[in-house]
């Protein structure tokens, strides 16, 4: 992996912050940057092939159309999915765990039991919380040790209450704690239940084959993964979406539409694609998912590792007293702390001051919060274009920030 050449990709990695510092990009966790080829890829659909998709007989129409389906199947190759009629396009991850909370949800009744944790985005918690309004059915939360990780044992003890549906995320946004989300989904089909697995920051740290981790959805956003925003996937299992009602009505969505024979549906996937898609973020998934396979991915996971244990060796020399949340054996390339008695946001503001872009505040996880007794967290966060002169640059940054604020 040659770092020169991966950063020579990102043209915003030579920005200067406030007019002099360079930017040292430490929010991947929140979107990762874009590449040329990305962008590219976008403006090449814009510049010659924008048409809507599937209905024109006209050759721009079909071009478009091809276009987004090669995104569609580069896709279903990059997560393992066995088919394309089970890659479902949506505008990201939280839209993905709606449409399966809204749909999968119409398929439960009053009563019914619904797990899920305590270290789950507010994506994975809200449209449950809005299915339990609208149907009555009950939510259970798997608790959170002190290191970070999941309590299997109380996870077990949730699975004799035979829920319907499972839903964890693959890898925390704040402990960085990386779920053993094959070994949870087995559990979770021996006691009846279906598993959805959030796959917003597994997707971009490492390889998803969700056949070998057998869950039966599997949700994520392709701007955290190098992609364009507004665009993401939902995977499912062939005959749970053939069981399950369209999400929203409209074009595209639809067999035949009559007032008075009734109105029948797509084939899949196209059933759960209401309106004309985001056919240019589709075509230009291919090039995101080309950047990952042509870096490498496992050389890209190794490369953050190092990031990741360098810098937590660094920050715990330079701070001893440095309060790091998540220290699971498994975790990702994410570091969320506190400097004792200095507010989250403070310590934010004079990392940016100096060119550091971190993120600060409760990271759409309140209940995570409340868990660890605090409003909010800093946290750093790597991708595979960042460098240990990058680390370094950020730990004499929070030297300063330490030495000025206690
Ligand atoms: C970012 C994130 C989401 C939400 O993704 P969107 O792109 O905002 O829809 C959900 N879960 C996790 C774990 C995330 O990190």
């Amino acid at each position: 992996m040659d770092i020169h050449d991966i950063r020579a990709q990102f043209p915003i990695l030579s920005e200067t912050i406030h007019g002099k510092h360079p930017l040292v990009y430490l929010d991947n966790a929140a979107t990762s940057q874009t590449p040329k080829r990305v962008v590219e890829a976008i403006e090449h659909a814009y510049f010659t092939q924008k048409a809507n998709v599937h209905r024109g007989v006209h050759c721009l129409s079909q071009k478009a159309t091809a276009a987004m389906e090669k995104g569609r199947s580069a896709v279903r190759e990059f997560i393992g999915a066995p088919s394309e009629a089970e890659v479902i396009f949506t505008r990201g991850t939280t839209e993905a765990l709606n449409l399966v909370a809204a749909s999968y949800g119409e398929l439960l009744s009053p009563g019914d039991l619904v797990v899920i944790t305590q270290m789950e985005h507010h994506s994975n918690i809200v449209p449950w919380q809005l299915l339990r309004d609208r149907r009555g059915i009950r939510i259970k939360v798997v608790p959170v040790l002190d290191d970070g990780t999941l309590d299997m044992d109380v996870y077990r003890r949730l699975l004799e209450e035979s829920p319907r549906l499972v839903s964890v995320t693959q890898i925390s946004n704040v402990l960085g704690t990386v779920n053993p989300i094959r070994e949870m989904a087995a559990m979770a089909h021996d006691a009846g239940a279906v598993f959805v697995c959030d796959g917003a920051q597994g997707v971009a740290h490492g390889p998803v084959d969700v056949l070998d981790l057998d869950v039966d959805f599997y949700a994520f956003s392709a701007h955290k993964m190098y992609g364009p925003t507004g665009i993401g996937a939902l995977y499912g299992k062939r005959e749970l979406l053939e069981k399950m009602p369209p999400y929203q009505g409209g074009g595209e969505m639809i067999g035949h539409v009559s007032f008075d024979h009734g109105t029948t549906w797509a084939d899949l996937p196209y059933k759960f694609e209401a309106g004309t898609p985001d056919f240019v973020g589709a075509a230009a998934i291919v090039e995101a998912i080309g950047f990952m396979q042509s870096t490498g991915i496992e050389a890209m996971k190794a490369h953050e590792e190092d990031l990741l244990n360098y810098a937590t060796e660094r920050m715990k020399e330079a701070i001893p007293d440095i309060h790091i949340y998540g220290t699971a054996p498994h975790k990702a390339s994410l570091i969320s702390f506190l400097i004792p008695g200095v507010h989250h946001y403070d310590t934010g503001v004079l990392l940016d001051q100096l060119g550091i872009a971190v993120r600060t505040g409760h990271h759409c996880t309140q209940p995570l919060m409340e868990r660890f007794g605090i409003e909010g967290t800093v946290r750093a966060s790597f991708a595979a274009y960042n460098t240990r002169r990058e680390i370094d640059a950020f730990i004499s940054a929070l030297i300063r920030v330490n030495s000025m604020l206690r």
